[in-house]
């Protein structure tokens, strides 16, 4: 006796950074981190991607999502960043957590 399957069909891939737990941010721009309970001001990290970018911080506090860094037009480097994160600035704490939904970032 065969029965046939449904469950052939592949599910898409997820999300890069899709694993990360959304950030959480305060009225005064701070990352609030859950792994070691702090608000702290977050680093604008790209996992897989050597460059720093800078996240500018007087703007998050007012809302915006500004930073300077590496916008993707520059041909001298490579293209290898997976995709953006926020890293919890505590020297001992390494969390990193997806942006906000909503978070438009503007490179300046
Ligand atoms: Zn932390």
């Amino acid at each position: 006796m065969s029965e046939t399957s449904t469950l052939g069909a592949v599910a898409p891939p997820p999300e890069p950074g899709s694993h990360l737990p959304v950030a959480e941010i305060t009225e005064e721009g701070k990352l609030r981190c859950t792994r070691c309970g702090k608000d702290t001001y977050p680093r604008l990290i790209e996992p897989g991607y050597v460059v720093t970018h800078d996240l500018d911080l007087d703007a998050l506090a007012e809302g915006r999502w500004e930073a300077t860094g590496w916008d993707g037009s520059s041909k001298a480097v490579t293209e290898c960043g997976d995709y953006l994160a926020l890293e919890c600035h505590e020297a001992s704490c390494t969390a990193t957590y997806r942006l906000p939904a909503g978070a438009e970032l503007e490179w300046k």
